[in-house]
């Protein structure tokens, strides 16, 4: 019953609200006990009965020993209060109930306390009493008893009925507020499970209720969004896989179809068909293996092995591999190698890295152009480079370029060596699992150059990465 928002605020408040009351109630009840305002009648008594007693006996300041525990004795009887006359070395002169009550505890405490004060005597009974200095410097005191307060009846005469209509009213706002405040709560969170339940539809909330509740509703807006961003680039990887698929499958169909009928006769015929199988089979082997890296990189499961690398060493290795091709397309392959530290990564994933920035550099230059490879220390890490003085890419394509299956021109990249697009996605996102950026720079007609930045190896660092570090 109580597990809504709203119950709770108002079960809330109204714990809230009777606690408050009756402390307060307490405290007014303690307050006028030991208030004088409780004894006013009796005080009154007290200080009419002083009086009398000054006015009437003018000799009083006068008169001591027996005459005047006479008078004193006297005036008790009269009024049924205690008199004391205390001299001025706060000793008890005269005393009406000398002998039958207990005496004051310190009579010292009547130059204290205030008329109207209540004072112990020995047993610590609390007498209340009203002082007045007489003409030769003793004092008169009337005392009488504290009067036992009737508690429950000013609790229940006085008290009882002002705090109950003053709760009952507080309850009844308490009701109203509960109601409002639970209401500028729970709307907006009510919203965000309707709208969570119409996941995977994508709907963006606006901002109410409190800071919180708002911050919750735009956290909530920003998953959307990316989740409709990740739907969007699944339905386009599935959609460009299936495309890029579709090409060398038909190819293979179609060659092995003429191989199959005969449409193929000659030798030369069959061999340039089984060719082409092996090329659109080696393609899609390509593909489907980035693809596959480019799984294990998103769901974290990529392992890299992060040792210390030479890179000078590692780029002249693919300089070697790449020296043939180079050769055959009459590209320079040249090196700016210079001194630096080793650094953090993977070799085998480095090497793939570099393949496919070389392979993209030698397949975008043309015959007489330069490739070249260089290495220099950085700030706090090492910067490698592969330049070309190929064709460039445009300003347009310049943002594209890392992303999957993006591809410039499809038609300039024929060949056996065209890709699929997936070349500069997969360099950036190995080489951002292992801490390393990559950025280009690019002159339309002019050439290209990769820049690649690796973090310098250390010791202490952790050397097993299975996640993205991006
Ligand atoms: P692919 O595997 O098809 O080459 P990439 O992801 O490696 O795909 O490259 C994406 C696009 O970037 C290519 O289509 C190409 O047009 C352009 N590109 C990459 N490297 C270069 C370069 N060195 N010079 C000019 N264009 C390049």
């Amino acid at each position: 019953m109580f597990s809504s928002l709203r119950n709770r605020l108002w079960l809330s408040y109204a714990l809230i609200i009777t606690s408050a009351l009756l402390m307060t109630m307490l405290i007014l009840f303690l307050y006028l006990l030991r208030s004088p305002l409780a004894y006013r009648n009796t005080l009154v008594e007290l200080e009419a009965a002083r009086n009398l007693l000054l006015s009437s006996e003018p000799g009083l300041s006068a008169s001591e020993g027996m005459e005047l525990d006479d008078l004193l004795r006297r005036y008790d009887r009269a009024f049924g209060l205690r008199f004391l006359v205390v001299g001025e070395g706060r000793q008890v002169l005269a005393d009406s109930r000398a002998g039958q009550a207990v005496p004051i505890k310190s009579p010292k405490q009547f130059w204290l306390l205030a008329s109207g004060s209540g004072l112990r005597d020995e047993i610590g009974q609390i007498w209340l009493f009203s002082s007045t200095p007489l003409a030769d410097g003793r004092i008169l005191v009337v005392l009488t008893p504290r009067p036992r307060l009737a508690l429950l009846a000013i609790l229940r005469n006085d008290l009882l009925r002002p705090f109950l209509y003053a709760g009952a009213l507080s309850l009844l706002l308490s009701l109203f507020m509960a109601f409002a405040l639970s209401r500028w709560i729970s709307t907006p969170l009510q919203n965000l499970i309707t709208a969570s339940k119409r996941m995977p539809e994508a709907v963006s909330l606006s901002l109410q209720g409190p800071r919180e509740v708002q911050e919750l509703t735009r956290a909530y807006n920003d998953m959307t969004t990316r989740l409709a961003r990740t739907q969007q680039a699944q339905r386009e990887f599935v959609a460009n896989v299936s495309h890029e698929l579709k090409t060398p499958i038909t190819s293979i169909q179609g060659f092995a179809q003429a191989l199959q009928d005969g449409t193929a006769e000659t030798p030369e015929e069959r061999q340039q068909a089984a060719g082409i199988i092996q090329g659109e089979a080696d393609r899609m082997n390509r593909m489907v293996l980035t693809l596959l890296d480019l799984t294990r990189i998103d769901s974290g499961t990529l392992d890299l092995q992060l040792v210390p690398v030479d890179l000078p060493a590692l780029l002249e290795t693919v300089r070697e591999k790449f020296e043939p091709l180079a050769h055959a397309a009459t590209v320079a392959l040249e090196m700016d190698l210079q001194s630096v530290p080793a650094v953090r990564g993977d070799g085998d994933r480095l090497a793939q890295v570099f393949n496919n920035l070389v392979d993209n550099a030698l397949k975008f230059t043309p015959p007489g152009g330069k490739v070249t490879l260089r290495v220099k220390p950085g700030d706090d890490d090492v910067l490698a480079a592969v330049e070309d003085t190929g064709c460039g890419i445009s300003e347009d394509a310049l943002p594209h370029i890392f992303e999957r299956f993006y591809q410039v021109d499809t038609a300039r990249s024929g060949g056996n060596h065209h890709g699929v697009g997936l070349g500069l996605s997969i360099v950036k996102e190995i080489l951002h699992a292992q801490g390393g950026k990559i950025t280009v720079q690019t002159q339309p007609g002019q050439g290209s150059t990769f820049c690649v930045s690796l973090p310098v190896y250390r010791s202490s660092a952790n050397t097993t990465v299975s996640k993205r570090s991006k």
